[in-house]
């Protein structure tokens, strides 16, 4: 029997078994505030800050947001008159930072641990098209700094409207008012309550709607939009701003942007930072013969957390109770190229199934070059059934998952 649709190619991601990712992005858990962002993100006296997408109280989980945090993270070092700066990460905030120093005239240095620059955001070349494994849209886009940029550069990008997903794999829609509701009982919520709390409240009287109907929702939602256990993430704080809002994916892959910025920049690859030590006479990290006047450390949450750098002295008790009560989820990507296309045109999706609890939401990115591509995201407890085996194996597990989906639209 012949498959329509044969797949030519495709790659996988592996954000939270990554040394240096730990996870997708950062979120809030239930002993957690948005304080905690703010916190971990003061200076330490003047000589050391942490920036990166965790530390934004309200951009936080995104490209803008940590962006725009190393751009604050640079200025607060210039307007110390700090000249030699160190540059620990070269994300989007690293990178954000590194480049505001050097515009500055600052001399500036950034070490990255891994071989490559960009981060959670990161270019994958399948069947040779460019797609992203990591960070696809830019979100919140008429306020999104990386938006303009963009423009700026000339790059084509396709506008997804996830407020209109086709919704594959059969069961009962979401009806109106369910969110408004969800996100009215989150809000009441009491301090330190996790999601799970306040969700099994409401579906122990789920009036007027049915409990599928709010498991789908939070399915859709909440479990797609932050990766983690619902026992763990903040009921009032885990539900944060972002998606939906006019984003807009780049043809071509955020590595248009981040080659951008890193023209031009001194940044030396494969040299992870493992210890930080800053005192009056100026900063040291380990395996560098400078003496800087600052450093601006841009690792993500879970893996600051997870001790991989040491500080001298260490970080203040604050910071490191921020690091505590924030942590990231796991929501992990997959592209798939295919010799024609086998599912209906729509431009975004989501799936629910093939058993409860599976949620996947994906991108028709066939526009980019004209062969027909899917971009999965997937998260929930069900993950591991998908993520398991080689790359290989999980794309073609993957791809069963939206193929036998969208058979039901057929
Ligand atoms: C699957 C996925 C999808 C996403 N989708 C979107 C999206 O559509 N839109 C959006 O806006 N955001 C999205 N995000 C989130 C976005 O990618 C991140 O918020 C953002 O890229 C984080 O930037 P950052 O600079 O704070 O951290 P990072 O990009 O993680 O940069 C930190 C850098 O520090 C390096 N590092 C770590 N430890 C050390 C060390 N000890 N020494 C030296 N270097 C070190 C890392 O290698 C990394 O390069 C997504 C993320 C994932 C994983």
């Amino acid at each position: 029997m012949s498959i329509k649709g044969r797949l030519l190619g495709s790659a996988v991601s592996r954000w939270s078994a990554d040394p240096w990712a730990l996870g997708s992005w950062s979120l809030i858990g239930r002993h957690g505030t948005p304080q905690d962002r703010i916190t971990l993100g003061t200076p330490v006296g003047t000589r050391l800050r942490i920036a990166g997408e965790g530390t934004h109280p309200v951009r936080a989980g995104m490209t803008h947001g940590a962006y725009e945090q190393g751009v604050a993270a640079a200025h607060w070092a210039i307007g110390l008159g700090h000249r030699r700066v160190a540059v620990v990460g070269a994300g989007m905030a690293g990178l954000g930072a590194a480049r505001a120093l050097a515009e500055h005239g600052a001399d500036v240095r950034v070490r990255e641990a891994r071989d490559r620059i960009g981060g959670r955001t990161a270019g994958a070349e399948v069947a040779g098209g460019d797609f992203d494994l990591g960070a696809n849209w830019l979100q919140q886009y008429d306020e999104n700094v990386l938006a303009r940029l963009a423009e700026r550069l000339g790059l084509t990008m396709v506008v997804t409207d996830f407020n209109d997903p086709l919704v594959l794999g059969g069961g009962a829609p979401i009806p109106d008012g369910v969110e408004e509701d969800l996100r009215t009982r989150l809000a009441a919520a009491a301090p330190g309550a996790g999601m799970a709390d306040a969700l099994d409240e409401w579906l122990r009287d789920p009036a007027p709607w049915t409990r599928e109907q709010i498991h789908r929702l939070v399915d859709a939602e909440i479990v797609m939009d932050a990766g983690a256990p619902l026992s763990w993430l903040s009921a009032r704080h885990g539900f944060e701003p972002g998606v939906g809002e006019g984003d807009r994916w780049i043809v071509g892959g955020y590595r248009l942007l981040t080659e951008h910025l890193a023209a031009g920049l001194d940044i030396r690859l494969g040299r992870p930072v493992r210890r930080i030590r800053a005192g009056a006479g100026g900063v040291r990290l380990d395996g560098d013969d400078v003496t800087y006047d600052a450093v601006i450390v841009t690792v993500p949450v879970p893996v600051l957390a997870g001790g991989s750098i040491g500080f001298e002295p260490p970080l203040p008790a604050g910071h490191r109770a921020a690091l505590r009560r924030l942590g990231a989820g796991r929501v992990e990507k997959v592209i798939l190229r295919f010799d024609e296309r086998f599912w209906p045109e729509h431009g975004y999706y989501r799936v629910h199934g093939p058993a409860e609890r599976c949620i996947s939401e994906w991108l028709d990115a066939t526009v980019a070059d004209g062969t027909p591509t899917l971009v999965g995201l997937f998260a929930g407890p069900w993950l591991d059934n998908v993520w398991a085996g080689s790359d290989e194996e999980i794309a073609v597990r993957a791809a069963e998952v939206f193929r036998s989906a969208a058979r039901t639209a057929s």
